[in-house]
């Protein structure tokens, strides 16, 4: 098959550049059962900034008992170039991870909340008030640090245990990032059940609670095939950000039902054929998530990077 595919059919009315976050170092690798000794996990990310991926998360300070894929994150940051173009944002889950990762020489960290009360109980392991108001309190410090801070909010789109989550609920939630500091705030669908009206539904609430639609990103899993078209409305209503990780790895580990994120070759082959640039080269993305593939010793969930690798 000819590599001048897909065809280019701009629609003008779309963005004509998007920015992708690729997560498959943290958010992917954590769900996985194999763990990556570091010099592995510090490929993964060269290889990924190599292929044009200029936002990487690079792990998380978390505990290693917890989740061990991320252990001595800070020895990946050790080997990456913090002073560079690229931004390798580290995820803190509280006060002593924040101090971890400043002393570890991040410039980039992402807070995480909770939407909903039972997923707040589940994951974070607090009350929705207790585990808001010290996610906040990491984002005010880490942005009076200094730090450039990315605020994820889960369960944006549904509660594997509670269901329907009140698009003002998320509004609120997105309003008090931003109010702490968060440059960015990564709308996560974790349980994969977003339809494209509700991402429109969604967009709408934060728009009407004042927050730019340049600091919204969208992260989306594919559990029941929606992740693609759910960017596609989320495009149409200008956002410019989007999450994916290199071949769909990962899922979340604490939310039953979760199964993959977006690959970062499916959104890439869409966005190609919209012409729409991100400066990302789609075979380099293949080539490390077959490369990834096997250092996990398991078969990628997206078929998208076996097809770009064989036309
Ligand atoms: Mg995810």
């Amino acid at each position: 098959m000819s590599t001048d595919l897909p065809q280019l059919f701009r629609q003008p009315a779309l963005p004509s550049h998007v920015s992708i976050c690729e997560v498959s170092p943290r958010d992917g690798l954590q769900a996985e059962s194999t763990t990556l000794p570091v010099p592995v996990r510090l490929e993964l990310i060269h290889r990924l900034t190599e292929a044009g991926l200029t936002s990487i998360e690079a792990g998380s300070f978390v505990s290693p008992r917890a989740v061990p894929q991320m252990a001595d994150t800070r020895s990946v940051l050790d080997g990456l170039d913090l002073d560079s173009a690229a931004t390798y944002p580290v995820l803190v889950p509280n006060r002593r991870g924040l101090d971890d990762a400043i002393a570890a020489g991040a410039v980039d960290v992402s807070v995480f909340l909770s939407v909903t009360e039972s997923f707040s109980q589940a994951n974070l392991g607090d009350s929705l008030q207790a585990t808001t108001e010290r996610g906040l309190e990491v984002a005010r410090a880490a942005t009076t640090a200094g730090l450039r801070v990315r605020g994820y909010l889960s369960m944006v789109f549904g509660d594997p245990w509670e269901g329907a989550v009140d698009p003002q609920d998320v509004a609120s939630a997105a309003r008090r990032l931003v109010d702490a500091g968060c440059t960015t705030v990564s709308l996560g669908d974790t349980i994969g059940t977003a339809t494209p009206g509700h991402v429109t539904a969604v967009l709408d609430s934060l728009v009407s609670a004042g927050i730019p639609i340049d600091s919204v990103a969208l992260h989306t899993h594919n559990t029941y095939g929606q992740a693609l078209a759910n960017v596609y409305s989320a495009l149409q209503a200008g956002v410019r950000q989007f999450d994916a990780s290199a071949g769909g790895i990962g899922g979340c580990p604490f939310a039953r039902t979760a199964s993959g994120n977006l690959a970062t070759e499916d959104l890439l082959w869409m966005l190609d054929g919209l012409g729409i640039s991100t400066g990302v080269d789609i075979e380099a993305v293949a080539a490390t998530s077959q490369w990834l593939s096997d250092q996990l010793g398991t078969p990628l969930p997206s078929a998208t990077p076996s097809a770009v690798l064989s036309r």
